[in-house]
């Protein structure tokens, strides 16, 4: 019989782990589901998912991954700045011209070859793929990597101007328009990704990026609907535009025939090299079921020396068995490194430091995996959930400290370890911010068996029950994408 064409979808991720690896796990399902995907990035960003996508290729889904070289020079840019985890702060503006400057020889690409792309993707960190969407004459979708909560908080707060009059950055402001629900926060700790960050003419981005989301005609987030409905509404409300949740998109890589790539997700290119994990995961085997607690801020975050060593003392004072990952570990000064060689001596056989890119995924659903201590990036979060794991929170910038007010308060899967300000200010005034006293009670509160914790424990398995049903067959996520897959059938 005759089939119709399939949707084509051209997904322009951003180079961060934290962005680009669930925009390709959303690239991924929808391909399972039968839609063209094409992932367009410059080659260091391809290198970091060229793995995964190689191999959801050869399992025969529909996804190709295409690199378009930056002209470093044409945007001011030294060459290889984007080789690092993070590109260093005064080079962030001519990074993303240099990406703009990638819009025509990406149109002309999506031109030359059939099938015609029919809808574009892409994160909002990349505001001109409105004139590449507009360019080739289809629709546009953002990418959210964060929850509708810290989306719709972050965005209440602007348009209320709820700060106007605030002079204190730590004076506590209710955030307006969330109806059910009291939230507080205080400039600090509002996401500095759009103002405030000291970087020259971020201002003028932080327009352009605002006038992308408005201008969007939709918004998928990987969230899941159940997860947090009157949000998920809230912002569509709020923006006046459809919103498909399709998460949690990590639950690609644990559905038959995607397992290969579990244990290797994103770990590409980085400058902090990836840890054996077939060592890792031997090291895991020899624990108690849900023994270990699991600790790591992320693919950016880089915590303060001191921080650093208060972390390990609290950990070892817990008596728990952990992995911890120590990013960009040769970083630290001697006295660190040596700090971390010792502690792992002392704790030998319970304590497992990974000085380097984990396998974060196959960590979490590791039958000895019991708790995380986590820095709330969104992503981690709904690893958490998925692997129905509490979580101790220690939120760093961004999101992160709505995303920790969601699993505390929100959610109730979570302990904080009480942290105020980001980490740019702790930086600064060079304080340890977190002591080994309140470490090592967050996670013997989160890892003990206390009632509190029995039913912390009960929450986030009922809601990781939850986030597997919203991808199966008849599941809000997989609705969500049948009815993308459906929606930008060419016409
Ligand atoms: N991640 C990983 N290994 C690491 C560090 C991070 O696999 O050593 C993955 C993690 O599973 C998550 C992503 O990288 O999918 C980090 O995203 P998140 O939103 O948690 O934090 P960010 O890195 O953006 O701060």
């Amino acid at each position: 019989g005759s089939t119709k064409a399939a949707a084509h979808f051209v997904f322009v991720p951003l180079n961060e782990q934290g962005h680009l690896i669930p925009a390709v796990d959303t690239a991924l399902l929808l391909a399972t589901h039968g839609a063209l995907c094409t992932i367009v990035a410059p080659p260091s960003t391809a290198a970091r998912v060229r793995h995964t996508v190689d191999a959801a290729r050869h399992s025969g889904l529909p996804v190709r991954l295409v690199e378009f070289p930056l002209d470093y020079a044409a945007a001011g840019l030294p060459e290889g700045a984007d080789h690092a985890d993070r590109i260093e702060p005064r080079y962030m503006m001519s990074y993303y011209r240099a990406v703009a400057l990638l819009r025509a020889p990406i149109e002309r690409y999506l031109r030359a070859r059939a099938p015609y792309p029919t809808c574009v993707v892409s994160d909002f960190f990349n505001p001109w793929t409105t004139e590449l969407a507009a360019g080739l004459g289809v629709p546009r979708l953002s990418f959210f990597c964060m929850c509708a909560f810290s989306i719709l908080c972050q965005h209440n707060l602007e348009r209320f101007h709820a700060f106007a009059g605030v002079e204190d950055s730590n004076e506590p402001v209710v955030v307006p328009g969330l109806e059910t629900r009291r939230v507080v926060v205080t400039r600090a700790q509002a996401p500095g990704f759009l103002r405030g960050i000291p970087i020259p003419e971020w201002e003028v981005l932080a327009d352009y990026i605002e006038r992308a989301r408005a201008e969007a005609d939709g918004v998928i987030f990987n969230t899941f609907l159940e997860l947090e409905p009157e949000y998920a509404a809230g912002y569509a409300a709020a923006r006046g535009m459809k919103v498909w949740t399709v998460g949690p998109v990590s639950l690609y890589h644990q559905q038959a025939g995607a397992a290969a790539t579990l244990a290797s997700r994103g770990k590409g290119n980085n400058d902090t090299p990836a840890v054996d994990a077939a060592g890792c995961l031997r090291w895991l085997d020899g624990r108690d079921p849900g023994s270990v607690l699991y600790v790591c801020f992320g693919s950016i975050a880089q915590p303060e020396p001191k921080q650093v060593v208060e972390l390990g003392l609290g950990l070892e004072a817990s008596g728990h068995p952990f992995v911890w990952v120590v990013r960009n570990a040769g970083g630290y000064d001697e006295a660190v490194r040596g700090f971390l060689d010792e502690l792992e001596a002392r704790v030998a056989g319970r304590g497992l430091i990974v000085r380097g890119w984990a396998p974060q995924l196959a960590i979490l659903s590791h039958a000895a995996a019991g708790g995380f201590v986590t820095h709330c990036g969104w992503n981690s979060m709904l690893e958490a959930i998925v692997a129905g794991l509490p979580v101790v929170t220690w939120p760093h910038f961004a999101d992160q400290f709505l995303n920790e007010k969601m699993a505390v308060e929100v959610l109730g899967i979570g302990v904080s370890v009480g942290v105020k300000e980001p980490l740019t200010y702790q930086a600064v005034k060079k304080e340890i911010v977190v002591g080994r006293d309140v470490v090592e009670a967050a996670v013997r509160s989160v890892m003990g068996g206390g009632e509190e914790a029995e039913r912390r424990r009960r929450r986030v398995r009922a809601l990781a029950a939850k986030a597997r049903a919203a991808v199966q067959e008849g599941g809000s996520s997989h609705a969500n994408l049948l009815d993308l897959v459906k929606r930008f059938e060419p016409r």
